[in-house]
């Protein structure tokens, strides 16, 4: 085998040395380079792999040993594909043999896999050999383990890019991520934002307790930064003692993409004022905090934005109250003021200012036969807030449940008046499915009913399609378990959501809402005169009662009262009212 190598050796990149005997021709000096040949060979740090032209391997040198961990006996006979690490697709070697035909050589970078499982990048040269009459005798193959270099390579860019004290993104990286992220927002119209946090009197804890107690607290921060992030949002240290956020949102809405933000904001400011430890010692620290938005239409480049959100930071940090400051005033105010409604609303239910409203629903002949519990909230200062603005809200949380529960004890409250007036009217009220979908749902309307002794079969519950995605088995089962206390369930908004007859069969259902829009346009709209004619049909077909809401014109309840029989809801027969009006209406005995 080692006869090849005179010839072989001479091929092969970066061992000039073998060069130099080439033009001499006597014997003594072709044995002599035969015996440099094999000592190289044996004795390079660069591994060799030396294949027949099928590319069977037939010779290793130690080196190749050494890097790859298989010995030579395991190699022999083998393709060397056996080495390579998966990294790399099918195309790559495609191009790599396309170029080596063409050639007669190819040099590159290529990573391959050790007899242990570890990859590694290699920086190898392939060549064939051909003998005197052209024909192709062998493939060489020299390669160097150049992992040493890949880490210093990484080490050079982390020094570039990170802050070494936090390993977050430095103020170069962090301009870059902004930039991509303008792109993005030109490419796909979605929202991104950036924070800028700069801690208060940052000096005095460093002062207080020394640097290195301030260097373990900025990583402390760090750390608990990151947890309250996900991972594709950037973290980053642009200065000692301020931090610089890049949130990009899956949403194009300014509003709430913002009140999302306001949210993560108040979060990292909460968590700093709690305190964060280090050595043992809690330091309560406050930040000021601004921010700036990148939307489709921002023709600005990455330093305008942190620019912005540096002077919207300087804002917060002057302010004793309001520590969050958004660059846009504008947007700022309306996010900032929806975030405080939330706020508020938490307390709403403590501070009893929540009311209960009631809003009639009549028959073919106009006579009351039940009514719709609606919520409404009286601020102290900003008065009475309609639901369609504080639910949605509600909704994001389990708040929506703290409002359902005092609207299902003030309706039981209301059912069991009724009850000792004598009147049969049913109530409505509306279940959100995060309440529903409680696992003690059931438990606790019973519990309700106990409590206020009054009539489940004067209650009804208004649900939405939302309530049967995911586990439908479930809530039938649920709504099964309540059906057989005696309540009625009707289905709210009719005709907005998926609206399957499938599964309108499989409920337990005993009324249909028909949502407002479709009432809406009955008289002008064909398509929707048809719509709802159908959904009669349905109803009737499946034994169903029909609400419908929203109605505002005699011409609306002519065309419903032609249709079939129909329950009506709306101004034209009454507004919400507040509990105590609507029950001063009612006549003596229903
Ligand atoms: P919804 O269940 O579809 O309630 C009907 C809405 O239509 C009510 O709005 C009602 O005031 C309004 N409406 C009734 N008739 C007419 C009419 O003739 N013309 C017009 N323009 N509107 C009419 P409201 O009270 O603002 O409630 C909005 C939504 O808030 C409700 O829609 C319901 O989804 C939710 N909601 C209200 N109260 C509660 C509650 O106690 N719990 C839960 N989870 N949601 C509630
Ligand atoms: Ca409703
Ligand atoms: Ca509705």
């Amino acid at each position: 085998m080692l006869t090849y190598l005179n010839a072989l050796l001479l091929t092969l990149s970066g061992l000039t040395c073998l060069a130099l005997y080439r033009h001499h021709t006597t014997q003594q000096k072709a044995k002599q380079h035969q015996l440099l040949a094999t000592r190289v060979f044996e004795t390079t740090d660069e591994a060799i792999i030396i294949t027949d032209p099928d590319v069977n391997i037939i010779a290793v040198n130690p080196a190749f040993c050494r890097i790859t961990g298989y010995s030579e006996t395991e190699v022999l006979g083998k393709n060397p594909r056996m080495l390579s690490s998966g990294r790399h697709d099918k195309q790559h070697y495609q191009r790599m043999w396309q170029t080596l035909l063409r050639e007669g050589t190819w040099a590159g970078e290529i990573w391959n896999r050790r007899k242990s499982g570890e990859t590694y990048p290699e920086w190898q040269t392939i060549s064939e050999v051909r003998d005197s009459r052209g024909k192709l005798i062998n493939y060489i193959a020299v390669f160097a383990d150049i992992s040493s270099m890949h880490r210093a390579q990484a080490m050079i860019e982390n020094l570039s890019w990170r802050d070494p004290l936090t390993g977050m993104a430095n103020r170069a990286l962090f301009l870059n991520r902004i930039e991509q992220a303008i792109a993005n927002a030109a490419r796909e119209g979605l929202i991104a934002y950036v924070l800028l946090l700069d801690i208060d009197r940052f000096k005095n804890v460093n002062e207080a307790y020394g640097p290195i107690t301030g260097d373990a607290l900025l990583k402390a921060i760090a750390e608990r930064f990151s947890h309250v992030l996900r991972k594709e949002d950037v973290l980053a240290r642009l200065d000692s003692d301020a931090f610089a956020l890049l949130i990009p949102c899956r949403t194009a809405d300014r509003i709430a993409s913002g009140h999302e933000i306001v949210v993560i904001a108040e979060k990292l400011r909460v968590l700093l004022h709690n305190g964060v430890e280090v050595d043992g010692r809690l330091i309560h620290l406050d930040a000021g905090i601004g921010i700036s938005v990148i939307t489709a239409s921002s023709h600005e480049i990455a330093l305008d934005v942190l620019h912005h959100a540096d002077m919207a930071m300087r804002q917060a940090k002057s302010a004793d109250t309001n520590r969050i400051v958004f660059f846009e005033a504008a947007m700022g105010a309306a996010i900032m003021q929806l975030y405080q409604l939330e706020q508020e609303l938490h307390l709403a239910v403590a501070h009893n200012e929540l009311r209960l409203y009631l809003q009639p629903q009549v028959d073919a002949n106009g006579v009351q036969v039940g009514a719709e519990a609606l919520v409404r909230w009286q601020h102290p200062e900003r008065g009475l807030i309609s639901p369609a603005v504080f639910i949605p809200m509600a909704e994001t949380s389990d708040l929506i449940i703290a409002i359902d529960r005092w609207m299902m004890a003030g309706v039981c409250k209301l059912l069991a008046q009724l009850k000792s007036q004598g009147s049969t009217l049913h109530i409505s009220i509306n279940v959100s499915p995060r309440h529903f979908r409680r696992a003690d749902f059931v438990d606790e309307i019973k519990a309700q009913l106990a409590v206020s002794g009054a009539d489940a079969g004067n209650l009804v519950l208004e649900v939405t399609e939302g309530l049967v995605i995911g586990d439908i088995d479930q809530a039938v089962a649920k709504m099964n378990q309540l059906k057989s206390l005696g309540i009625h369930f009707s289905m709210d908004d009719f005709g907005t959501g998926y609206s399957s007859l499938s599964y309108l069969k499989r409920l337990p259902i005993q009324e249909l809402k028909i949502d407002k829009s479709f009432i809406d346009d009955i008289i002008t709209d064909a398509n929707a005169a048809v719509l709802v004619e159908t959904i009669l049909a349905v109803a009737r077909h499946l034994h169903l009662q029909v609400v419908a809401e929203g109605i505002e014109t005699q011409a609306q309840v002519d065309f419903l009262n032609s249709h079939g029989a129909v329950i009506h809801q709306g101004y034209l027969f009454g507004h919400p009212e507040p509990v105590e009006q609507w029950l001063s209406k009612l006549p003596a005995a229903t």
